[in-house]
């Protein structure tokens, strides 16, 4: 996937210190991420199949404009 989606946010919550993370859907292509605030390594393998949805209704918004 090309960063179409790149500014449409995402929220995933951090295992660690349970903070809310938010940023753009492109950060979180990487299988690892690591948490801004208190560094821990997120795996995103666990929110994928969220993150391909929030995608996949992102374009088809897209599309429709
Ligand atoms: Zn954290």
């Amino acid at each position: 996937m090309d960063n179409l989606f790149s500014n449409e946010l995402f929220e995933i919550p951090c295992p660690k210190c349970k903070k809310e993370i938010q940023k753009p859907l492109s950060w979180f292509n990487k299988d690892i991420v690591s948490c801004p605030f208190c560094k821990a390594a997120i795996s995103t393998r666990k929110f994928r199949a969220k993150l391909q949805a929030t995608e996949k209704e992102s374009a088809r918004v897209r599309k429709q404009l």
